[in-house]
């Protein structure tokens, strides 16, 4: 065998045993990412995973349809970035970075690695589409009421556990009837919509909005006392009242009532709803596009 061949023989070999340890490493990285349907867990393991192979300072991945932003790890001037998607479907965008460039080889790498990060991505995505279906209210994005019976139930334990504050906000819309039956049921969804962004755009991450009812919203405020719900609760009577609909050619100014309550020691939930729910008729009785906070 000349020499020649010989290098030869020896680079394929290297190949191979290469490409078993990749295909291992394939293997191996695919059978982590199975083990969850969180995007925070699944982009955390690919990048455990792939470390030894493409050594990396940090990574954020973005998902503006869920509203991700996952960044972890020290971030530096060189960086590799990767739409995912599949089929048409957008899977959001990875992006790597460390303190020297990426060469070609590595990079090669990380487009196969990145193979196994796409399916339990699809994944993750059916799934966490299937959970809003199921806990999101379609007309105004909010939380449905299947999902604020979990979450009240959930809220109050953290809060007791935490020894931390749990307000409640109950809101519900002055004389949407007359809305519906004036400028038509179309306007009446319209303003269902208007309504629940007008809450979000005042609420902070923590802070959880649902719809209950027809008309009716309730606020969630985790770590909230009630001084704290009732500002809030202010804010948002005023932001409503202000701000003037514009639907086909009308113009509608709408106005909700407020009622507030803070969790009491040894509280349950049926009570705690209740008396937000009794001050927010309070509210109605005494003139409406008002707050008023229960005893
Ligand atoms: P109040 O100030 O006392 O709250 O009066 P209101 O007219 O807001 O309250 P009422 O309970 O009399 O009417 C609520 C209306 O909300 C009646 C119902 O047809 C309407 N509604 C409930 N769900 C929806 C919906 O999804 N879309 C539309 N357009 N209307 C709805
Ligand atoms: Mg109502
Ligand atoms: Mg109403």
């Amino acid at each position: 065998m000349s020499k020649k061949s010989a290098n030869l023989a020896v680079i394929s070999n290297y190949t191979f045993e290469s490409a078993k340890v990749v295909n291992l490493n394939h293997y191996d990285i695919s059978s982590a990412l199975q083990t969850t349907l969180d995007f925070n867990q699944l982009i955390s393991i690919f990048s455990t995973k792939i470390e030894v192979m493409v050594p990396h300072s940090a990574y954020v991945y973005s998902n503006p349809e869920f509203g991700l932003e996952i960044k972890n790890g020290v971030f530096s001037r060189h960086s590799c970035s990767y739409a995912l998607k599949i089929e048409e479907q957008k899977l959001g965008t990875l992006k790597f970075t460390r303190n020297r460039k990426f060469d070609e080889n590595e990079l090669k790498l990380l487009e196969t690695l990145l193979c196994c990060l796409i399916y339990p991505l699809k994944n993750a995505t059916s799934y966490q589409l299937a959970l809003r279906m199921a806990y999101i209210d379609p007309l105004t994005q909010a939380n449905n009421r299947a999902s604020f019976d979990d979450s009240v139930k959930r809220e109050m334990s953290l809060a007791i556990r935490h020894d931390k504050p749990l307000s409640l906000i109950f809101l519900d819309i002055d004389h949407f009837k007359h809305i519906n039956d004036h400028y038509g049921h179309d306007c009446g969804d319209f303003t269902l919509a208007s309504a629940a962004k007008r809450i979000r755009d005042n609420l902070r991450g923590s802070d959880m909005l649902f719809r209950i009812g027809g008309e009716e919203f309730v606020i969630l405020l985790s770590g909230t006392d009630v001084a704290g719900a009732e500002l809030l609760a202010e804010r948002i009577r005023t932001s409503i009242e202000h701000h003037t609909l514009a639907y086909s050619m009308e113009t509608i100014n709408v106005t909700v009532s407020l009622g507030v309550s803070t969790l009491q020691k040894d509280e349950n939930a049926d009570s705690f709803i209740k008396r937000a729910d009794t001050a927010m008729y309070q509210a109605k009785h005494s003139g409406r596009n008002r707050v008023l906070v229960a005893v």
